[in-house]
């Protein structure tokens, strides 16, 4: 392969690539080739040394630059993920292995999300000074709102440039200096992000990346007193760790962490429709989806019926090569993710839980796993209760609503939802009352910047993207004084 000697053992600190101080170094997959594409440093704590003390540098004069000046700078990222629109989407797709249409969606969801907070730094500087009631004749107050500080941001390797975009874009538009470690899993796309960045010209140490692992920098950055903030997306057993680490100092954290999304689909739903929600929820990115709708709650009415249309939807999935454009599911990202399915298929079977989803034939390389439908999952199945983040859909059949609605709640999650249902306003009536931080009624997972991103219960805290995104990385500060004369 033409760069299987790429080797990333710099950081990107001050605006330079300086070399890291970790002599680890780990492989980069290409999971769908089985190739070693790149080696990736492990990292090492003093290489988060580096990289804070730069963003301490940067953040009075970043702090200062006007909000419609940060604004600039954010449309400037957009404008060069824009310019190189292909060649990110081919490098999202080898690294992580998800067909290119995903990975030109997940593009296309990380430039509107830097268009986005670039139009809300705008309006951020609007409302600085906001005069707020003193309830007192001769007292006014006005509102402030001033960044965090320096914010440390940790993501996980399954919406490369997405994840990354839903921390960068807002807190670069509150004012914050950034401290940035993408998974080491796929460190290829968020390295041509650190290029775009750069084209961008934002000054020294207000972006800094750092490559390597949760040893060599994850842990080291959760426990970081130069930093203010931490926003972690990642797994529970991490986010624990790194909200435990946090404590010390009382540094706040914001917690994007799993899921066990239920889908409901009611007596009147269209079953088409049901089908190829299914189908999107469990099997888009092979099912590596935090909110991914891993249990199927269906009325007894459609359920055989759902449950046919179903294993033959999963049947005529195109697994292949990411960048074929005829490719439906690509691989699991690695081996590691792959044997972790593969033991709940075996659970599965140790359990003798029932799947009559016809066996596809795999491709002859790549760390595939073929989609599942289990029947009637006991609850106590772990398969029912954990999360699986592979292309194995678990299904219960119900009798009415409130059978489904209980079901759905029981769990240690409440990410996300979706309900399909003949009738709207029946569906949202059952959306209401789901512990779920986004419910879709008879749609697509969309997460417009505009919206809201966050789960409920273990699934994590705080919410990204729109105004509380922004808010996530803004302190807000009261000036109370006298009236002026
Ligand atoms: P992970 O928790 O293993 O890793 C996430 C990130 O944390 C990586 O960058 C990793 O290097 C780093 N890390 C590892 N150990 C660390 C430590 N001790 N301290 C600090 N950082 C450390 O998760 P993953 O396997 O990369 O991603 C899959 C998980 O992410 C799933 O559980 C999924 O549900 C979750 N996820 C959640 C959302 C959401 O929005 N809620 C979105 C995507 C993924």
């Amino acid at each position: 392969m033409q760069d299987s000697t790429q080797i990333l053992n710099e950081q990107f600190i001050d605006n330079l690539w300086v070399p890291s101080k970790s002599k680890t170094r780990r492989p980069v997959l290409d999971p769908y080739r089985e190739a070693h594409i790149a080696e990736v440093t492990g990292g090492a704590p003093a290489d988060v040394d580096a990289a804070v003390a730069a963003a301490r540098r940067a953040l009075p004069a970043w702090q200062a630059t006007p909000e419609p000046r940060r604004g600039e700078y954010l449309e400037a990222i957009a404008a060069g993920l824009e310019t190189r629109h292909q060649a990110l989407a081919e490098l999202s797709s080898r690294n992580n292995g998800k067909p290119l249409a995903e990975s030109y969606q997940d593009l296309d969801d990380a430039i509107a999300c830097y268009r986005y907070y670039a139009e809300a730094a705008v309006a951020l500087g609007e409302r600085q000074g906001t005069v707020e009631e003193t309830g007192q004749p001769d007292l006014e107050a006005r509102h402030y709102w001033e960044p965090v500080g320096v914010v440390g941001l940790i993501t996980p390797w399954n919406f490369p440039l997405v994840s990354s975009a839903w921390k960068l874009a807002p807190a670069l538009a509150a004012g914050c200096t950034v401290v940035f470690k993408p998974s080491e899993v796929t460190p290829l796309p968020e390295r041509m992000l650190t290029e775009i960045v750069t084209e961008a010209g934002l000054p020294p140490g207000v972006f800094n990346l750092l490559q390597g692992d949760g040893e060599g920098i994850g842990a080291p950055m959760s426990h970081h007193p130069g930093i203010d903030k931490l926003s972690f997306t990642g797994s529970n057993p991490v986010g624990e760790a790194v909200m435990r680490a946090a404590a010390q100092g009382v540094r706040p954290v914001s917690l994007e962490l799993g899921g066990k999304s239920p889908i409901l689909v009611t007596d009147d739903a269209d079953l088409t429709l049901a089908r190829d929600l299914v189908i999107a929820g469990i099997c888009y990115n092979a099912g590596q989806m935090c909110s991914a709708t891993s249990r199927l709650l269906v009325h007894e009415r459609l359920a055989d019926d759902l449950y046919a249309a179903i294993d033959a939807a999963m049947a005529a999935l195109r697994l292949g090569d990411p960048l074929a454009a005829e490719t439906d599911m690509g691989p699991l990202v690695s081996t590691t993710q792959r044997e972790r399915v593969r033991d709940y298929v075996a659970l599965a079977e140790e359990e003798g839980l029932g799947s009559e989803t016809p066996a596809l034939a795999l491709p002859e390389h790549g760390f595939f796993v073929p989609p599942r439908l289990y029947r009637e999952v006991p609850t106590t199945s772990r398969l029912w209760q954990e999360e699986i983040f592979g292309p194995v859909l678990c299904a219960r059949r119900v009798a009415d609503d409130d059978e489904a609605i209980a079901l759905a709640n029981d769990s240690d999650f409440g990410l996300a939802a979706t309900v399909v249902a003949g009738d709207p306003d029946r569906a949202e009536a059952i959306a209401r009352r789901l512990e779920a931080g986004n419910v879709w009624c008879n749609s697509d997972q969309i997460a417009p910047p505009q919206g809201s991103w966050g789960g409920m219960k273990r699934s994590g805290i705080g919410r990204e993207l729109g105004e509380a995104g922004l808010d996530a990385y803004l302190e807000l500060k009261r000036i109370t004084r006298p009236l002026r004369a």
